[in-house]
């Protein structure tokens, strides 16, 4: 049996093959690991059985003799030959997964209603769990203006209920360009539509974060989750487990996600007391938006707002991604550059002309927008270091989101992984016959984001260095492979990671949540065998 998923997965798995993990893929398509498992969802799991279908060497009256009917074994390569089986499936559109409620239902407290704890919210409360999320703040926000929702997390979004809520402000880019610093040439090309709602069932979109935080907000308030502001998180006891307040209330729960952010103080705690902060990478960002009327009004820069679009002018140890946000009404911009000076010492009157001063020189058309900038902050690009461990001892308190994998934005991929946790997390705990396997799911949830979210790190990182060379034979290198794109041949790798072939799939194909099923299968087989 073939799921649409299933192709998928094998597809990304050209580059990570893990035997016992093809074993359990077959096992599972083969309807045996839902024995095993008791995975119930089988929505995402079915397609067309080879096995079950009759092939004939094209001539009808062999068709009908048995004796000429040839059994197609289940492939076990990897392969996206076989897509065409899902649309004979129609199972084009997968956006309507059923929450397979928990088994054992849970009281979870969260920390931190930023994009990372109300998606985890969300991700369990759909699952029958009870959940509180803490916020320190005492009103709800979001600090900067866009961010791009890829279509991995999209997937989870769309799946979990948010697109009415998300629909009315999102923006959907028809592509993404990368530019030449000095005079805004075409260097590299990633066509988002129709490419990735028909390869990853589900769009790539960009969106204001106040819009996309409020929508988290209203769907976790819809499904019951409550969330209380001004209520800072002092405390943890982790082997009860439970959370004391900055005004002495105590909350007791069965299970404690820290969703606190780069500066966690619960990350701490899991390291046994010895914090392994996020470090400073170098670089900077200033944050922006411009008003689009008036960038409509001046005929060299109309053209760039004439299709929703994301570009990125790319030059030595700097770079620009613009596109807009608020359903097209404002221009975001985020100005990376290389500044390893103490943020403290920052002035936020001297933003603007610092900002200017950063990027003068190049295309004429961008200093021109970048000179239409009234306001801006600027935010220090930090990377974390690869943890060894994401659980409090206890095996009852857990980290994630930035506290856990804090990455420059370069993949556009931070708030996406911690959508993926947040799916993860509440996927391995829907698995779970009793609260007593909470530390061995944690673990399995653990081993499986570890290596997600540090690879997308490294990832991030890798951008920040082929983004930013100085004119020369790396750059001219660089250009040379994304050419084909941009003159739309046929390429099968390229420098540019939105495009090439087998970072995409890895990306923007990978479902955390049937990652997790498999992992977790995987991990009790192993127990089993011990
Ligand atoms: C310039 C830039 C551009 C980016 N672009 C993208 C993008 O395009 N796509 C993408 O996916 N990601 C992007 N990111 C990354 C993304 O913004 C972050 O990964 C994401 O917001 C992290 O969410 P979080 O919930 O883990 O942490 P946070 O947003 O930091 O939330 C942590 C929350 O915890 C609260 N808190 C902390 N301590 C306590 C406590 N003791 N008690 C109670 N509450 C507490 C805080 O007040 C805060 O609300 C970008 C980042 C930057 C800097």
């Amino acid at each position: 049996m073939f799921g649409n998923s299933r192709i998928r997965r094998e597809g990304q798995g050209v580059h990570n093959r893990d035997p016992v993990a093809d074993l359990l893929r077959k096992l599972k398509a083969s309807k045996t690991l839902q024995h095993i498992t008791n995975i119930t969802n089988t929505s995402k799991i079915m397609a067309p059985s080879l096995e079950d279908t009759s092939v004939s060497n094209g001539v009808d009256s062999y068709a009908k003799s048995p004796a000429t009917r040839v059994v197609i074994p289940t492939p076990i390569h990897p392969t996206r030959s076989l897509q065409f089986l899902e649309k004979l499936n129609g199972e084009g559109n997968n956006t309507t997964h059923h929450p397979l409620q928990a088994k054992v239902k849970l009281r979870v407290g969260i920390v931190g209603a930023g994009l990372g704890g109300l998606s985890c919210a969300i991700a369990l409360a759909r699952r029958g769990h009870e959940v509180v999320v803490f916020e320190q703040a005492t009103k709800l926000g979001e600090v900067g203006a866009g961010i791009q929702i890829p279509s991995n997390s999209a997937r989870l979004l769309q799946s979990w209920g948010l697109e009415p809520f998300l629909g009315p402000h999102v923006v959907e880019p028809d592509g993404m360009t990368f530019r030449r610093w000095e005079n805004g040439d075409p260097i590299g090309y990633t066509k988002l539509v129709p490419d990735f709602r028909e390869n990853f069932k589900a769009p790539y979109y960009v969106v204001h974060r106040a819009h996309f935080h409020t929508a988290l907000y209203e769907r976790a308030l819809e499904l019951g989750v409550t969330v209380k502001v001004a209520s800072r998180v002092e405390e943890y006891d982790t082997a009860a487990p439970s959370l004391k307040l900055a005004n002495g209330e105590e909350f007791n729960a069965d299970l404690i996600v820290a969703a606190d952010g780069v500066k966690s103080a619960a990350r701490k705690l899991v390291l046994g007391g010895k914090d392994a902060p996020v470090r400073s990478t170098g670089f900077a960002a200033y944050r922006a938006t411009v008003d689009v009327e008036k960038m409509k009004a001046d005929p060299e820069l109309s053209w760039l707002l004439e299709k929703p679009s994301l570009n990125i002018w790319i030059g030595e140890d700097r770079h620009v991604m613009t596109y807009t946000i608020a359903a097209g009404k404002s221009f975001n911009m985020v100005l990376s550059h290389v500044d390893a000076t103490d943020p403290l010492t920052w002035k936020p009157e001297t933003a603007i002309p610092d900002m200017r001063r950063e990027f003068s020189g190049w295309d004429s058309r961008l200093v021109k927008i970048i000179n239409m900038i009234e306001k801006t902050i600027k935010w220090p690009l930090l990377s974390g270091p690869a943890l060894k461990t994401w659980i409090a001892p206890g095996k009852k308190v857990l980290i994630m989101g930035d506290a856990a994998h804090a990455m420059v934005p370069y993949m556009s991929q931070g708030a996406a992984m911690a959508v993926e946790d947040g799916g993860a997390l509440a996927t391995v705990l829907s698995l779970i016959d009793d609260a007593s396997e909470i530390p061995a799911a944690l673990e399995s949830f653990e081993k499986e984001r570890i290596k997600r979210g540090g690879a997308m790190q490294q990832a991030s990182l890798l951008n920040g260095k082929l983004w930013h060379f100085a004119d020369g034979p790396e750059q001219r290198l660089r250009d040379e492979s994304m050419r084909p794109e941009v003159e739309g041949r046929s390429f099968s790798w390229s420098a540019n990671q939105w495009s090439d072939p087998v970072t995409q799939w890895w990306a923007y194909g990978y479902d955390a949540e049937e990652e997790m099923e498999i992992a977790w299968a995987r991990d009790q087989e192993s127990t089993k065998s011990y």
